[in-house]
């Protein structure tokens, strides 16, 4: 693990140990730079997710029972070991993903203002509350929060570390057990920070791993577990959702988009070429939230694209264990072969490619430059649907209500950015976008970072929100408590119900009154 793109025995054994299996099968995953083997790790049954449940389940009792201080003390201990090991960590992310030292640094961010953000807020958020009574002064009424049981963690292969932790922390912090799926391709990284929370004292059982296929061993994921976090495609969230639906359990979904950025006309050119740059091209455009749609105001969309070009051209596609290279890897030839057919397809339906457009295997057998295109039309598949890859499309408008439908125009409704220099007017503008986040003169960093406000989609982009009161509220049941200290809606013996309805309706008008109740 120290060295990049190998993993030793020895930390592959310790890494296992952590995955629940019952049988000696296993799943391969790929050193995405060079296409050879990286590692190999147990693969579980549908048998041992329901033993890591129930694992899960004895153990979450003490852990919720054990209050959130104790719980604070682990991931304070958690957050000092993942700076202690980020260069590990990074080498890991790298070999599994294809991404560059860049954005494997910037996905370790993640987990450590998460963990920060909870260790924060959490106890607050999670300490009773006093609610008004039925009656004021006859009762008294506390919420409470508590955990949910055993949580069940989904997560796609493009953050692998980022998206398992964004969830299972504020999930463990709120005193549940988890029972964590990530991708076969990428589970090195999640399983060596499962390693550190056990080394930073979480208690045994707490957070499991079970790795296959995701049709069988997330179907058995949702099937015993008593919430779900899913993030990963659409089409499988709608999968998820009706399956939890079908066990009333809760579940929240990130998912797809197809996210639009505006550059307004009053926009420094070098720096909106400069933000678009980066929310079109970070980790090689496999980011739920990047741009795959620019609009660009027509008096300087042709200024805009030369430097916007200029931009894309200058970025060192490249595979290297350093900060060298702006552009990784895509993960697999399957999501090679997608860029690949949507950028052909675009091309032969007429779309102009102004930069890019081509696999570069003389890099590594995934590699493919990022690409801008023109001319794209609604005929043509990266017009509306998903591309997830290094491929973004400019498109003219001439007004700002022009500009908000053309970004509206999507079944999708994750991120959108708005580029201007008149911040009120960006801001009117980000307030009709029906997106759950919307950066101001920036892509995708200021709103995903801000911890403390909740992230997540509208549309076919998901249900729930991660971060902010909201991302660890859902890992928890309300439960009130109310305590009667005098008799309500019971007259006495010898009162005539009638009479005593009509003090009543008396007493509830004057309170209404009072402002009261
Ligand atoms: P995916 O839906 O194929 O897989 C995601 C996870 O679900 C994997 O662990 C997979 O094994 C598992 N899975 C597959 N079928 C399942 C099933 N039937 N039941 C339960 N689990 C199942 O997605 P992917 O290709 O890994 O990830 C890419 C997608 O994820 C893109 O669409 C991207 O936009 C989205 N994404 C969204 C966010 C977000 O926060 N909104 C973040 C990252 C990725």
């Amino acid at each position: 693990m120290r060295t990049p793109g190998t993993v030793t025995d020895e930390a592959l054994a310790r890494l296992r140990r952590f995955v629940v299996t019952s049988t000696s099968d296993t799943v391969t995953s790929t050193n995405v730079y060079t296409g050879g083997e990286l590692a190999t790790l147990p693969r579980s049954t549908p048998a041992d997710v329901l033993t890591a449940v129930e694992l899960g389940r004895r153990a979450q009792r003490g852990w919720a029972a054990a209050g959130f201080a104790e719980r604070r003390d682990v991931f304070e201990r958690f957050h000092r070991l993942l700076l202690t090991h980020r260069e590990e960590i990074a080498n890991l992310l790298q070999a599994e993903t294809g991404k560059t030292r860049r954005d494997a640094f910037e996905e370790l961010a993640e987990p450590l203002l998460v963990t920060s953000y909870y260790l924060r807020t959490g106890a607050r958020v999670l300490r009773p509350r006093r609610r008004a009574g039925a009656m004021p002064v006859a009762v008294r009424a506390t919420e409470l929060r508590v955990p949910k049981g055993v949580v069940g963690v989904i997560a796609p292969w493009n953050y692998p570390l980022a998206l398992a932790m964004a969830d299972a922390i504020p999930a463990l912090l709120a005193g549940n057990a988890v029972v964590l799926k990530p991708d076969s391709q990428t589970a090195l990284s999640p399983l060596f920070a499962v390693e550190l929370l056990h080394r930073a004292g979480l208690p045994e059982h707490l957070i499991q791993v079970v790795l296959g296929d995701g049709p069988v061993i997330g179907a058995a994921v949702v099937d015993s577990t008593d919430f779900v976090a899913f993030t990963g495609s659409t089409r499988t969230g709608a999968e998820v959702a009706t399956r939890a639906a079908a066990r009333l359990i809760g579940c929240s979904l990130e998912l797809g988009g197809k996210n639009a950025l505006i550059v307004l006309e009053d926009m420094k050119l070098d720096r909106a070429a400069e933000i678009a740059t980066r929310a079109s091209f970070a980790n090689a455009g496999q980011l739920c939230l990047s741009m795959e749609r620019l609009y660009v105001h027509e008096t300087i969309f042709d200024a805009f694209a030369e430097r916007f070009v200029a931009a894309t051209e200058r970025l060192r596609l490249g595979a290297a264990y350093d900060y060298s290279c702006d552009v990784g890897s895509l993960v697999s030839q399957a999501q090679l072969k997608t860029v690949t057919e949507h950028v052909d397809d675009a091309r032969a339906k007429g779309a102009r490619v102004l930069a890019g457009g081509r696999p570069r295997p003389d890099i590594g057998p995934y590699f493919y430059e990022p690409t801008v295109l023109a001319e794209v039309n609604p005929d043509m598949t990266c017009h509306a649907s998903e591309t997830f890859g290094p491929v973004v499309a400019l498109y003219p408008f001439r007004t700002d209500d022009e500009a908000v439908a053309l970004a509206n125009q999507s079944t999708y409704g994750l991120n959108a950015s708005v580029l201007g220099a008149d911040i009120a007017r960006a801001t009117r503008i980000a307030t009709r976008l029906r997106t759950g986040t919307v950066n101001i003169n920036d892509g995708l960093v200021s709103a995903y970072g801000s911890t403390d406000a909740p992230m997540g989609g509208m549309g076919d982009s998901g249900l729930g929100r991660r971060h902010g009161a909201e991302g660890i509220l859902k890992y928890t049941e309300a439960q009130t408590i109310a305590v009667q200290r005098f008799p309500l809606l019971n007259p006495p013996g010898w009162l005539p119900y009638g009479v005593y309805a009509r003090s009543t309706a008396g007493t509830l008008r004057l309170l209404r009154r009072l402002r009261v109740r």
